[in-house]
């Protein structure tokens, strides 16, 4: 009897499978989001020195307690919330791996979770091997706003969940305040969670504060809000990041936790701690990839690619109308192997995908070498068919 499976519409991500194209074709990879330079030296030297002090075995089931410390001391600097380092922080293998725990610990069979369409693409897939709904909710509009009272209108009395990326991965919006006060009024309202993708964080343009569920008394309560090291530090190959939510909360997640990943890499954890322990190794990442931002933008002006607003995160959107017809998935892989530039559709982070709609993804947390060069191939592409 054949397998059957929890996700049989998933296919392979389409990070993995745009980053192997670029590979396949020797294409200057703007798709899955890592940056091409590396840690802090010091950072480096941090991780070798905590394994030649031979802190090889596991760590701690939560995480290292003096990392969730100084975590615990960032968050209140930063979001003035108390949280306990002991109850309510966990370190986790990367993002997407808490984001996966945290719906564990949530929906139960038959549970509906709200999911912004277009939204990062392991939200729905984590829902749905947990027998839960994901209930696609359409951003409107050329700029992707959230129209809060049709968002209302689409809970009922099974809705459990409510997911919530700000900035947000592809699109580049950040939350407003007038978006928190919405949110802590449905949240409040129909006792919903919220799971928080904040993993960029850090990485906010234009003098744009980051709208933490941390800052909020009422969202606080009812969020696990979930962060990354691999983009804090620029090393996504760690798989290291961490989940905060209040303690009963926490107490669910950790029981899913300790069955799956257990414990997190420890010389990783170490050396976090001794780094982060000083907020000036991060204070100036904003700036650092606004920069980017803008160097790639200008760079990339005499193309056919029309960029879309980015507030936040290492993407910004094109569109490509006047460049190609076809559809973001063959010009995406068209783009690659002829014009040698590998990008990300927008299409597969849609349940319900718009017919037309003609925009790609671009990375540009990229030194600023390659962003030149990936700009000079695409000025040469006068049309993509
Ligand atoms: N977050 C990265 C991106 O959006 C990809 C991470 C992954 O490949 N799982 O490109």
């Amino acid at each position: 009897m054949p397998l059957r499976s929890k996700l049989p519409d998933t296919g392979t991500t389409i990070f993995t499978v745009m980053s192997a194209l670029a590979q396949k074709h020797g294409a200057i990879n703007l798709s899955q989001g890592f940056p091409n330079f590396d840690p802090d030296p010091r950072l480096r030297a941090m991780v070798t020195a905590a394994m030649e002090a031979s802190h090889n075995q596991y760590a701690p089931m939560q995480g290292l307690p003096e990392l969730r410390e100084v975590l615990a001391q960032k968050i209140l600097h930063l979001y003035g919330c108390q949280v306990s380092p002991e109850h309510e922080i966990t370190i986790t293998a990367g993002g997407t791996q808490a984001i996966f725990t945290a719906v564990g610990a949530v929906i139960q069979p038959g549970d509906e979770a709200l999911v912004f369409d277009p939204s990062y693409d392991c939200y729905a897939p984590s829902v749905r091997v947990f027998g839960g709904i994901p209930k696609a909710i359409p951003l409107h509009g050329p700029d992707f706003r959230i129209d809060w009272a049709f968002v209302e209108k689409n809970i009922n009395a099974k809705t459990r969940l409510i997911f919530i990326n700000t900035p947000h991965n592809p699109l580049g919006r950040a939350f407003t305040e007038q978006d928190i006060r919405s949110l802590e009024r449905i949240v409040a309202a129909h006792d919903l969670y919220v799971v928080s993708d904040e993993v960029y964080e850090h990485i906010i343009f234009d003098g744009l504060q980051h709208q933490s569920m941390l800052k909020s008394e009422v969202l606080s309560k009812k969020s696990f809000a979930i962060y990354s090291f691999g983009k804090l530090v620029h090393a996504t190959g760690w798989k290291v990041g961490y989940c905060v939510a209040p303690a009963e909360l926490m107490m669910e997640f950790r029981k899913i936790h300790q069955f799956n990943v257990f414990a997190v890499n420890r010389p990783m954890q170490h050396a976090l701690a001794e780094y982060l322990g000083n907020a000036a190794t991060y204070s100036g990442l904003s700036a650092f990839f606004e920069k980017k931002r803008d160097y790639f933008t200008e760079q990339m002006s005499d193309t056919g690619f029309h960029f879309l607003p980015c507030e936040g995160s290492y993407f910004v959107l094109a569109d490509y109308s006047a460049l190609s017809d076809l559809d973001d998935m063959t010009f995406a892989q068209t783009l690659t192997s002829q014009g040698g530039v590998a990008t990300i559709p927008l299409s597969p982070f849609y349940a319900n995908p718009i017919k037309g709609q003609r925009i790609v993804r671009f990375c540009f947390a990229k030194t600023d070498e390659t962003l030149a060069k990936a700009a000079e191939l695409l000025k040469g592409v006068q049309r993509v068919e």
